[in-house]
């Protein structure tokens, strides 16, 4: 065809199920040297399933109320472990109670009202004390994320009162994705996340990424890409969620996962992987590589 490089490279990419939003963005995706990769819903499917409900002693809860509590407070949330939260409560047919002033802060958890009291649901490194207290809660917490899983912790009126477990497929996709962008950029990805350190680690080793920053809040995210790029690398971040937004924006290039990705990840985003396989994103930077030769 006679049409310019980078928009038949853009095309192409459109048939590959990745949406690249303009010419500059299709070149600049050819520049990158270094890849920082979300764990939630990018390197995972991002569809978690609780697996353990964990009512703690004296909180007077079994597990369907702890569950449905949780539920409750996550209901308004569009992040992946509240959806887990609130298919789970579905699945044993309990009933919600409505949410009222529902905040929540990326990277760390939910906050709302249910039957007048205030739930708080999410990061364990947030929420948990460290004295001796909130030993049995670690202890239930440690014994969770040593097998790989996602520890959430519910507070009512800022006592804990449980801990759901929550895990997550990784993609089927995600080693050999990783092993591509290795050879591309001649640099192993790099794994940023707002999860805890053994699961990510654990998860990590699978994928064959040894360089994991775990338990950042979104402004870490954008603190470690600016590090990079200080050094005069050029960053691509994929990411899906609210919590990867700065960071995608503040990234020399930001790709987002489209299908359990955030409005926001969306928007901030320069491209959107719509067809959700990890495995289009290092294709498409040769994509990029190849146009860009043609273009000088
Ligand atoms: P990632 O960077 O791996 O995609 P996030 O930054 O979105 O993860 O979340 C980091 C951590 O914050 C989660 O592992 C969880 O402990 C807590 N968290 C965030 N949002 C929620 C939520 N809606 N419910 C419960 N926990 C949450
Ligand atoms: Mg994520």
């Amino acid at each position: 065809s006679t049409m310019p490089p980078l928009l038949s490279a853009i095309a192409n990419a459109g048939r590959r199920g990745v949406l690249v939003k303009s010419a500059v963005v299709m070149e600049r995706l050819g520049q990158i040297d270094t890849v920082a990769l979300d764990k939630t819903g990018t390197l995972t499917e991002g569809t978690p399933h609780v697996t353990d409900l964990r009512p703690l002693p004296g909180s007077g809860l079994d597990e369907d109320a702890l569950l449905a509590l949780a539920a409750s407070a996550e209901h308004p949330s569009e992040h992946p472990l509240a959806r887990a939260v609130v298919a789970a409560a579905r699945e044993r047919a309990l009933p919600l109670t409505g949410a009222e002033d529902f905040t929540s802060v990326p990277g760390q958890g939910v906050t709302a009202t249910v039957d007048g009291n205030t739930i708080t649901v999410g990061a364990p490194a947030r929420l948990l004390g460290t004295g001796a207290d909130a030993r049995p809660q670690r202890d239930v917490v440690a014994e969770l994320e040593e097998a790989g899983r996602t520890a959430v912790v519910v507070l009512r009126d800022r006592e804990p009162v449980g801990v759901l477990g929550i895990a997550d497929r990784l993609r089927p996709d995600a080693a050999a994705t990783v092993a591509a962008l290795t050879r591309l950029t001649g640099r192993t990805p790099v794994l940023l996340t707002g999860d805890n350190e053994r699961a990510a680690r654990h998860l990590a080793a699978q994928v064959g990424i040894t360089d994991v920053r775990a338990g950042l809040l979104p402004q870490d995210k954008v603190a470690a890409v600016r590090e990079w790029e200080a050094q005069g690398h050029k960053v691509l971040v994929v990411g899906d969620g609210v919590n990867d937004a700065p960071a995608l924006a503040a990234a020399h290039s930001g790709i987002a996962m489209g299908r359990a990705g955030s409005d926001l990840a969306l928007e901030t985003a320069d491209a959107v992987v719509v067809r959700d396989e990890l495995a289009t994103i290092p294709s498409i930077v040769r994509l990029s590589r190849t146009a860009r030769r043609l273009v000088v």
